[in-house]
């Protein structure tokens, strides 16, 4: 099958545009039965952030979209991260060097930064007058024995080098003229960009390479060190951008587009795959709540169009809440949810001496059936709102006066359904229940029973059905809060 990579620079936590690119670089090669590889492009150290790549590998498994291999995993085309493939790199080099298709560089760092000040100032963009070119061998041999520093560049020809990607079509770039020879090995011994992706995806067997529109440009002068090296370029598969729905590029200044931050916030990892694929191409169509499953059957390379993909983060609830109902529904995941909601409740309700019961597995699960398709985040459910689930409210008999003079009556009425119902609660069995128990009644609205109960039972004046609100609480907790209010 093929092989596919992921190559992020470990600069900072993954987003949500690496977690796309990343993403369709899986659901491509889990389509094909192919192999999803990390490698961490750290050939830029000054830019290396410690825990970076630990953490992007993290979260590539927390969004469930784990490499088959990467350094952490392993495997047999390793080591998978740059800073440790330099010999490499270094002989590659040696080779381009050798075939004169490569030359040493000594241009002092004054000398290049004053050719870019020349070309600013006449308004021309900077780039390499590919000085060293012609330098000969015996100058070179001179040079080195002064024991001066130097980089290698690679010789781009004039002239274009076509391709067809698989998403923008036939693609040409005159490369030569725009930047002048590109460095391909820097002094202290790490390859650039270019020459590592090359040799990386050479030697990993990358087949198709997919990742972000902005490398499309460079394309051309990687498929020219291909041909340096006398190697088969693999396919390439440029994604279109990812944008904010206004058009602008995403944010990372508030950090509210890191996974760390959505994990966070009670997002559950399917929400965020579905939103980044139901904003751009690649699928049948627009659907949300999908599964990756579903993603990956509906997927197809020639349906990716070069439009951008404007995302709407505001949408993000909602894809939340469609999720959280699926895991819900599913009894595996049900028994994730429900020690993680265990545990929320200990941690916001625990000092108010939270009634034991409300911990048991059972009374959870009620919990969660009943409110599932209304909530959007599990920490929803420890909100104010909800807070009569987890402690008793502390309602006063006058307080319930105040609604009906009938207050004994009712109570007496609701403790006695419950003391006969207590084996079927259903929400429609206690619907039809309520309506006639309150024929029995005399002079209280039907609305106001209900307020009066919703009162008694949660404190509240809005929220669930009574009927609802009955079935989870159950019957025991139902009449011990009933007979409260009453005392
Ligand atoms: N390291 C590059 C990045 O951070 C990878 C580009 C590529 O996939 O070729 O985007």
């Amino acid at each position: 099958g093929p092989r596919v990579r992921f190559g992020p620079s470990p600069t900072g936590f993954l987003h949500l545009g690496g977690l796309r690119t990343a993403l369709y670089n899986y659901i491509f090669a889990k389509k094909h039965q192919g192999t999803f590889i990390l490698r961490v492009e750290d050939t830029d150290q000054s830019r290396v952030v410690p825990g970076a790549a630990e953490g992007i590998e993290d979260m590539l498994e927390w969004a469930g979209i784990p490499p088959d291999e990467s350094p952490r995993r392993g495997g047999s085309f390793g080591p998978y991260q740059q800073s440790q493939r330099l010999d490499l790199y270094r002989r590659a080099s040696e080779v381009l060097l050798e075939r004169g298709v490569a030359y040493r560089c000594f241009c002092t760092p004054q000398r290049l930064e004053l050719l870019k000040k020349e070309a600013l100032r006449s308004q021309q963009t900077p780039r390499y007058d590919n000085r060293c070119r012609h330098l000969t061998p015996t100058e070179v041999a001179e040079k080195l024995s002064q024991g001066l520093e130097w980089v290698v560049r690679f010789r781009l020809e004039k002239g274009v080098e076509p391709f067809q990607d698989l998403v923008y079509g036939w693609n040409k770039h005159e490369v030569a003229e725009v930047e002048g020879d590109p460095v391909i090995l820097k002094g202290d011994g790490f390859p650039t960009y270019h020459l590592a992706n090359v040799v990386d995806d050479h030697y990993m067997g990358i087949s198709h390479v997919l990742r972000g529109t902005e490398w499309l440009t460079s394309t051309s002068k990687h498929l020219l060190l291909y041909r340096a090296f006398g190697w088969d370029p693999p396919q390439f598969c440029h994604l279109p951008l990812l944008l904010n729905k206004d058009g602008g590029k995403l944010s990372k200044r508030q950090g509210d587009i890191f996974l760390e931050r959505f994990a966070q916030d009670g997002y559950l990892p399917e929400a965020l795959l579905d939103i980044i694929t139901n904003c751009g191409s690649g699928f049948a169509e627009k659907q949300m709540g999908r599964t990756l499953e579903e993603l990956i059957s509906q997927f197809e390379v020639g349906r990716i169009t070069p439009h951008s993909a404007f995302l709407d983060l505001e949408k993000l609830p909602e894809f939340n809440r469609i999720h959280l109902t699926h895991h819900i529904e599913n009894e595996g995941l049900r028994q994730k949810l429900i020690r993680e909601l265990q545990l929320l409740v200990e941690h916001v309700y625990g000092d108010q001496q939270v009634d034991q019961d409300v911990l048991e597995k059972e009374y959870m699960e009620r919990v969660l059936l009943m409110r599932k398709g209304h909530i959007s985040f599990l920490k929803n459910l420890v909100s104010c709102d909800y807070s009569y689930l987890w402690v008793r409210p502390l309602v006063s008999r006058k307080q319930l006066q105040t609604i009906s003079a009938e207050v004994d009556e009712i109570g007496k009425l609701v403790l006695g359904l419950m003391t006969r119902q207590a084996a079927v609660l259903t929400v429609e069995e206690l619907n039809k229940d309520l309506k006639s128990l309150h024929n029995q009644t005399k002079e209280t609205k039907y609305s106001s029973m209900m307020q009066l109960l919703r009162l008694a039972l949660s404190g509240k004046q809005h929220g669930p059905s009574i009927a609802e609100m009955m079935v989870t609480l159950g019957p025991k907790e139902v009449c011990g809060r009933i007979r409260k209010a009453l005392s």
